[in-house]
């Protein structure tokens, strides 16, 4: 079993529900168990059309024994039940799951990218991530999440300055 960090979020329709829904789902799949789950924040959207509304997002850390495509496809399936549609990019979506990380491996093909290339950047992954696992080494930069994320934080603050 791997431990995985599986990225949430949703800005459409009861966004709650979904979020919760997608959680119950994760636990109900099957060849994972959930092991913890962050707080939910509320978050600006990135890109995407303009007057899109505001996200909420978390962080899941699972144990799982599928491998990363698979689990991509499960994530996939649960985004379908849930009624995604994926019509404009960045637009507003139901649910949205991504994979942040799978254990220390690292992925590039064409449909997938682990560990998530954006979850770096985007402080309010960093600080759900933190809570379910501070101490997780990201394996290209060798630097702890909660590292990164006091770095990110720093950096945003001097932007606004
Ligand atoms: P977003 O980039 O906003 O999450 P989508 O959920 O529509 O948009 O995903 C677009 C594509 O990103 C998917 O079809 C999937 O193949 C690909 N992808 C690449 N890496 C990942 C990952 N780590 N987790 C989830 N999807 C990924
Ligand atoms: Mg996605």
């Amino acid at each position: 079993m791997i431990n995985a960090y599986i990225g949430l979020g949703s800005n459409l329709g009861n966004r709650r529900l979904y979020v919760r829904k997608a959680v119950d789902l994760l636990k109900h799949s099957g060849d994972m168990v959930v092991e913890k789950t962050s707080s939910i924040y509320e978050t600006d959207p990135v890109g995407g059309p303009a007057g899109q509304c505001k996200f909420l997002n978390g962080v899941v850390k699972i144990k799982t024994s599928l491998k990363p495509d698979v689990l991509l496809k499960r994530l996939q399936g649960i985004e379908q039940s849930l009624k995604r549609k994926r019509t404009i990019k960045n637009g507003p979506r139901t649910i949205d799951l991504d994979i942040l990380a799978y254990g220390n491996k690292k992925v590039k093909t064409s449909d997938l990218c682990i560990p998530h290339p954006r979850f770096t950047e985007r402080d309010f992954v960093l600080k759900g991530f933190c809570e379910v696992a501070p101490g997780f080494i990201h394996p290209m930069l060798g630097e702890s999440v909660k590292s990164i994320y006091k770095k990110v934080k720093k950096e945003n603050k001097a932007c606004r300055s």
